[in-house]
């Protein structure tokens, strides 16, 4: 019999013991539970990793801060930049709101990037990359380059009714950066710089006898039991700490979730946007849009908006409180099926940014016209604040919880 070399994994998303293969580095590990991917077969190295963000950071000043399309008003060239977008936003008394299109569009993927360069430059000076590390993991889903690049195309649309637009040469700088970004999402696997980094932190061999804890931050699985001076549990590899109960991130959950959706409310009450065509102004709430977008014939847009602006923020908050109340009263659904429903609102959350990014462009490129004149309204704030809580709802929802109550009555109907 051939015995293959193999260490012990749990799984991060149903908390199953795995036997993972060794000494495979191009072979993709799954759960065989819950079809997590363990370890992933087709990572890029440090080093290309490194390449791609140093490209990134060279062409991300054109793509950020140089227009990537103007409209013609008039014989007047009117410019759109992301930059411009911002600035205009905060200087129209707009500074939360603007605050928030920074963080996702210009501030997290140069830190992105800039993470990454500094691993590598962290290893060539021989130092730890403890904090870099799990720095990057989190900022990950705050890196909207590949939503910003859909805001564009539906500014675009927007915009070509009231006059003609041109796309500038610094949009080939801005889509490469996007997909550059979206590639690095998909082949950086900081679970393996982590054992890189780290070798002295061994895996365990697949007879071990006891049963071992996971870090859900580094993903290290291990048995070591380290306190900290307070008698806190920590891993030993990350030093995060583990002992944050269930109790606890349900009440994060819930926390966030609910000041959220306090924020939709005047999100979608009050007026969005206001558009002042030929001295008359109309005040548009989110629904208004979507239904000025249907009266003009652009059905695509009106479809995009409509999903991503009103559809999926209110379709995320039903998903997490019905986990929610999974959770509490320990239903017994099938438990594929909430996961779906977890990945979908992982999935989406970052999209609902699009609004918030079209009314950045917007409203540097249809402002104080002699024609027509664009401000961002009220609900504007109130949206992205929805957008950033649900957000960060869904991310301490932890699917392992989901898992236990599964597993608690698949015991009972079996035992
Ligand atoms: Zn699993
Ligand atoms: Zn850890």
């Amino acid at each position: 019999m051939k015995i293959e070399k193999a260490y012990l994994q749990r799984c991060l998303e149903c908390d199953s013991l795995v036997r993972v293969v060794k000494d495979q580095p191009n072979l993709t590990a799954c759960c065989p539970n819950c079809d997590e991917v363990l370890r992933s077969g087709n990572s890029w190295s440090l080093g290309r990793c490194t390449f791609i963000a140093a490209a990134i950071l060279i062409l991300l000043p054109f793509g950020l801060f140089y227009p990537l399309l103007h409209i013609d008003l008039l014989g007047v060239p009117i410019y759109a930049s992301v930059w411009g977008g911002v600035w205009k936003m905060a200087t129209s008394g707009f500074e939360y709101t603007a605050f928030m299109v920074l963080i996702c569009s210009v501030i997290m993927p140069f830190s992105f990037a800039l993470l990454v360069l500094t691993i590598r430059l962290q290893r060539f000076i021989g130092q730890r990359p403890r904090y870099t590390l799990i720095f990057l993991t989190k900022a990950k889903q705050w890196v909207m380059l590949d939503v910003y690049l859909v805001a564009l195309a539906v500014a675009a649309f927007k915009v070509r009714d009231y006059a003609p637009l041109s796309f500038d040469t610094y949009l080939v700088a801005f889509v490469i950066t996007a997909i550059l970004t979206t590639l690095l999402f998909i082949k950086i696997e900081p679970k393996q710089w982590w054992e890189r980094f780290y070798p002295e932190y061994h895996s365990l061999e697949p007879n071990h006898s006891c049963q071992p804890t996971l870090c859900p931050e580094c993903e290290y699985t291990f048995d070591e039991n380290i306190v900290d001076k307070k008698g806190r549990h920590r891993c030993p590899r990350c030093e995060s700490n583990l002992d944050v109960a269930d109790k606890i991130k349900l009440q994060r959950v819930w926390a966030t979730l609910i000041a959220g959706v306090i924020m939709m409310i005047p999100a979608n009450l009050l007026p969005i946007s206001a558009t002042e065509l030929a001295g008359a102004t109309s005040a548009d709430s989110l629904m208004g849009g979507v239904i000025l977008f249907l009266g003009m014939g652009s059905y695509l847009v009106a479809f995009i908006v409509f999903v991503a602006s009103i559809a999926v923020p209110f379709s995320k908050v039903a998903v997490i409180l019905y986990l929610l109340l999974a959770i509490h009263y320990r239903w017994k659904h099938p438990i594929h099926w909430q996961m779906k429903l977890l990945h979908y609102v992982h999935f989406v959350g970052r999209w609902s940014m699009l609004d918030l990014f079209v009314l950045a462009l917007m409203m540097s490129l249809v402002e104080r016209g002699q024609i027509i004149s664009f401000s961002v309204g009220e609900a504007a704030f109130y949206f992205g604040a929805a957008v950033f809580l649900t957000m960060i709802s869904s991310s301490n929802l932890d699917a392992r919880m989901l898992w236990r109550i599964h597993r608690d009555h698949n015991q009972t109907t079996s035992g």
